[in-house]
C-alpha cells in the first residue's frame, strides 16, 4: 500500500513552548519591534544595523532553545512506516532539524546568510553586521537569509505541488494571517485533503478546517501523532 501523504504547516506557535516568542500574541515580538522596520526590505535599506541587531538577537535565542514534544513527535511521524510526511515551516529557527526532522523553510533560516548583490548563500555567523563582505563577490550586501514582508517565499512551486497531492493537511501553531501560507489549507482542501488545525485557540480562519485540536502544541501534537501511527501517547 502507498504511504499516507501528510503535509504539516508549522508556525511560531510550535516553538513558543521552546521559549521562542510568537509574533502576534499579546507579548509578541511585533509589539516590541515595528514590523516595517525589521522585516521588510525597505526597513533594511533604511537601517541595516538595526535589522541585523534584531536577527542577531533572534539567532542567539534560537541557538539556546531546545525542541519540545511537538517537534519530537513530528520527527517520529516523519520516520514512521507507511507515512510520507512533508513539514513546511514558516519558522526561521532550526528546531525541526534539532528534533531530527527535515523541514521546508518557506521563510528562510536564521542560520543562513544571503548576499543581496550576487544571491550567494552561506552559513550565517552568530553575529552579522552591515559591513560584512559576501564571501563570493565581496560586496557589503550581507543580509539574513530571511524572507521579509513583500518578498516571495521560497519553494512555492514544490509546496503547491505537494498540497495538490496530500491526503491530510495540518496547520500547527500558525495564526493564518500571513499569506501565502494562510491559503495552503484551501488549496489542500480543494484537492480533496482532510484538514486539521492544531492551535492554542481557534484562529480567525478556523472555519477553513474540518477538525480542530485546541490546546498547547506540546500536548496536542504528540497525541495527534499517536493517533496516526498507533503509538502509546504516554511516551
Ligand atoms: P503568529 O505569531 O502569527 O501566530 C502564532 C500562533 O500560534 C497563534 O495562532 C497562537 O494562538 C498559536 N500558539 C501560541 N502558542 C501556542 C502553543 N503553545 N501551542 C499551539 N499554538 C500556539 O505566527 P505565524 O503564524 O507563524 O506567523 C507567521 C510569521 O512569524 C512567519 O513569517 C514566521 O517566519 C514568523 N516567526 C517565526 C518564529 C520562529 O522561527 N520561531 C517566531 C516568531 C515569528
Ligand atoms: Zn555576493
Amino acid at each position: 500500500m502507498a504511504a499516507r501523504r501528510i503535509t504539516v504547516l508549522t508556525g511560531a506557535g510550535i516553538s513558543a513552548e521552546s521559549g521562542l516568542g510568537t509574533f502576534r500574541d499579546k507579548d509578541g515580538l511585533w509589539t516590541k519591534y515595528p514590523l516595517e522596520e525589521v522585516a521588510t526590505p525597505e526597513g533594511f535599506a533604511r537601517d541595516p544595523a538595526r535589522v541585523h541587531a534584531f536577527y542577531n538577537a533572534r539567532r542567539a535565542n534560537a541557538a539556546g532553545a531546545q525542541p519540545n514534544a511537538a517537534h519530537l513527535a513530528l520527527a517520529r511521524l516523519q520516520r514512521a512506516e507507511g507515512i510520507d510526511l512533508v513539514i513546511v515551516t514558516q519558522n526561521v529557527d532550526g528546531l525541526h532539524e534539532a528534533a531530527g526532522a527535515t523541514a521546508v523553510h518557506m521563510h528562510g533560516e536564521l542560520s543562513r546568510a544571503y548576499c543581496g548583490a550576487c544571491e550567494h548563500r552561506w552559513d550565517a555567523p552568530a553575529v552579522m553586521s552591515p559591513e560584512m563582505p559576501c564571501p563570493a563577490c565581496g560586496a557589503p550586501a550581507t543580509r539574513p537569509d530571511i524572507v521579509w514582508f513583500g518578498e516571495i517565499p521560497y519553494h512555492m512551486d514544490a509546496i503547491h505541488q505537494r498540497l495538490s497531492q496530500t491526503e491530510l493537511f495540518a496547520a500547527i501553531g500558525t495564526s493564518g494571517q500571513v499569506y501565502p501560507a494562510a491559503g495552503f489549507v484551501q488549496i489542500a482542501r480543494q484537492y480533496g485533503a482532510e484538514t486539521v488545525e492544531i492551535n492554542l485557540e481557534q484562529t480567525d480562519v478556523a472555519w477553513d478546517f474540518d477538525d480542530h485540536l485546541v490546546g498547547p502544541a506540546s500536548q496536542m501534537v504528540p497525541a495527534w501523532v499517536a493517533s496516526l501511527i498507533g503509538e502509546d501517547p504516554g511516551r
